[in-house]
């Protein structure tokens, strides 16, 4: 560490790697090389930084991402028993299911932790990089659930209605995101030369826009279809120096829990100094609503 740290209230967000594969290949995944050789995985220290990041910051975000979470489970049930209500809790998954779990399965894991989870987001994009279940089961699911797309290069902007149709009849929000490998601080707010902005702006009506430093969600309505375009950096740490006391801190807005337990301050190989980081400085949240009337920031 060079700075001391500096969070928002509540904390960064602790985002865990399940220590499970995903089947998948999409081409824009920066995760999938991690799981090719899987003996360094640790489930048991996994769950260990799960207590201590609980511990620091008992309100903060957890994520749990992959790989696939609920390839397993059973083990990330362990991980999910660990993290009291006081936090919010999402999972990013492709909702798979194989022998011996089916939709059942998968309705049972939401019904018992329906209290705590806060959203399930479901990849499923245009072009067709993951095995899809029905789009029926995301309906099923007994939390909330919500539709991540990632608009990689070249993506067919002449099938956006056809994809917004598809969830129109489940009323499943969706998540248009923009390659984050792709995004810079100079391009993040930036929507006039942005062609997703532009496509989606052609099909759905813009309510609004709100962000923060590290990421930004431009808000819309595509037949009473909450829809968002999301932009975020491909980092997780901003260098800045605190004009109150000459101060320069590491801002750190995503904190990573890495497949054998590793804590990390951001998303490559920089490990965070827990005891750094139990000592701290809070800031307010610094997302803010830019435009529009909205009522809910941006996860
Ligand atoms: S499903 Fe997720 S983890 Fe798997 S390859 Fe695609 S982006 Fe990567």
């Amino acid at each position: 560490m060079t700075n001391p740290y500096k969070t928002r209230e509540g904390g960064a967000t602790v985002t865990v790697f399940a220590p499970y594969d995903c089947g998948n290949h999409c081409p824009f995944c920066i995760n999938k090389g991690d799981y090719e050789d899987t003996s360094w995985f640790d489930q048991d220290k996994i769950e260990e930084s799960i207590r201590i990041m609980d511990e620091i910051t008992p309100k903060c975000d957890f994520v749990f991402t992959g790989g696939e979470p609920l390839a397993n489970i059973p083990m990330l049930q362990r991980m999910i028993d660990l993290i009291p209500n006081t936090h919010r809790l999402f999972i990013n998954t492709t909702l798979p299911t194989f022998e011996g779990q089916g939709l059942d399965e998968l309705i049972a894991f939401t019904e018992h932790n329906k209290d705590k989870l806060t959203c399930i987001n479901v990849s499923r994009h245009m072009q067709h990089y993951v095995t899809e279940t029905p789009d029926s089961y995301l309906a099923e699911l007994a939390c909330p659930v919500r539709v991540n797309c990632v608009l990689y290069k070249k993506y067919p902007a002449d099938q956006l209605p056809g994809y917004l149709e598809r969830w129109l009849p489940y009323g499943i929000p969706v998540q248009f995101r923009f390659d984050y490998t792709a995004t810079t601080p100079e391009n993040l707010y930036d929507h006039e030369n942005d062609p997703i902005f532009t496509d989606v702006s052609k099909i759905a009506d813009y309510t609004g826009l709100d962000g923060c430093r590290m990421r930004c969600g431009f808000h819309f309505n595509y037949k009473g279809l909450e829809l968002t375009y999301h932009k975020t950096l491909p980092y997780s740490t901003i260098v800045e120096t605190d004009p109150e006391d000459g101060n320069t801190y590491d801002i750190l807005y995503d904190i990573v829990v890495r497949q054998n337990g590793e804590i990390r301050s951001d998303w490559d190989d920089t490990k965070l100094d827990v005891d750094a980081y139990r000592k701290v400085k809070f800031e307010p949240n610094d997302m803010r609503i830019y435009e529009g009337d909205l009522v809910h920031p941006v996860k």
